[in-house]
């Protein structure tokens, strides 16, 4: 029978998310969407709403995205956007049942807050599914996505992120695909770090960046900082797109503070953050991919 969707939060990642469910879902299930910026709904409606995709609905608030579906999905920027999204929601609970399938990066505390609430008030669900795979994966619909949610949820949930994305990666109960999600960016807010400042180091000491990039990538330093996302490379796009400088920065900053919450001691976090606070303010840095870090340290920039 036919299925009501929703989706809350068309930015850079929601947008082609959404694109994409629209693409797969069968053209007579519903898609109800919402954002703040009413040029994002405006915009998507004018690519998407055509008969032939199947149709899109711009709902006037958040409430009415619930009211008309089943299965929502939020892709919002930071924690205090779910919080007052839900609350907004919530302040008439849903009679019927709804899932609520949040995909944005937040902490894991505000996460299982907003889940409780919903579970309490309502006969609904609400799990935990952030990405990797930024912007291009988005756009490709080759996102990965870290679920936190009960086993008996996947059968609804899997398919559901599968018209979005390549992997759904069960982590365990609620909060735990924002666990794994945080853990991994903690990781690779010290291995872009340490890979700008290896990359630096060897072409200072009169490496050719090519030669350094190519040894490292075949030996015990590869990470995907080195091979994907080499500061040596996207320095000559400018380190335009990409992962912002800020998202790293607000990311690294949940992680160390699950970290305090559970007592995980963590050494490099704290220098890490100095270094993404300090290249934000830099005119040069400010805004750009998170290998601008590369920039920052001075590193060399020629083709
Ligand atoms: P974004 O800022 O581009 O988009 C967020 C959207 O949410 C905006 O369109 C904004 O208008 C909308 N919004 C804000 N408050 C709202 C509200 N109350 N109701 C409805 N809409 C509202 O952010 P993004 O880059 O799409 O990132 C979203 C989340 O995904 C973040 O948590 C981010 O950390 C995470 N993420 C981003 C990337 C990336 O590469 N950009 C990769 C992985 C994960």
């Amino acid at each position: 029978s036919r299925a009501t969707w929703g989706f809350i939060g068309l930015g850079r990642m929601g947008y082609p998310m959404a694109r994409n469910l629209r693409l797969k879902i069968p053209a007579d299930d519903s898609l109800v969407i919402f954002d703040v910026n009413q040029s994002a709904s405006k915009k998507f409606l004018a690519e998407m709403g055509s008969a032939a995709s199947g149709g899109v609905v711009v709902a006037g608030s958040v409430s009415e995205v619930a009211e008309q579906s089943e299965t929502i999905i939020t892709m919002l920027p930071e924690p205090q956007h779910v919080k007052s999204v839900f609350t907004s929601i919530f302040s008439t609970p849903p009679r019927t049942r709804k899932l609520f399938i949040d995909c944005s990066t937040i902490d894991i505390a505000t996460s299982l807050a907003v889940g409780a609430s919903v579970r309490s008030s309502s006969p609904s669900e609400f799990v935990d599914a952030p990405v990797s795979g930024g912007v291009v994966g988005a756009q490709a619909g080759t996102l990965t996505f870290m679920l936190g949610a009960p086993a008996v949820l996947l059968p609804e949930v899997v398919p559901a992120l599968s018209h979005m994305g390549t992997r759904v990666l069960h982590c365990g109960p609620v909060g735990s695909g924002l666990a794994g999600k945080l853990a991994n960016n903690y990781l690779l807010a010290i291995t872009n770090i340490a890979t700008a400042e290896a990359m630096n180091l060897g072409v200072k000491l009169g490496l050719e960046k090519k030669v350094l990039k190519d040894l490292i990538n075949v030996s015990s330093g590869r990470c995907w900082s080195s091979e994907v996302n080499n500061p040596v490379d996207t320095a000559t796009r400018g380190f335009e797109g990409g992962f912002g400088i800020a998202l790293m920065k607000k990311d690294l900053g949940l992680a160390i503070k699950a970290a305090e919450e559970v007592g995980a001691k963590l050494e490099m976090g704290v220098k890490a953050s100095e270094v993404y606070e300090s290249a934000e303010k830099d005119e040069g840095c400010k805004g750009r991919d998170f290998s601008v870090v590369y920039r920052w340290l001075g590193g060399n920039e020629d083709a």
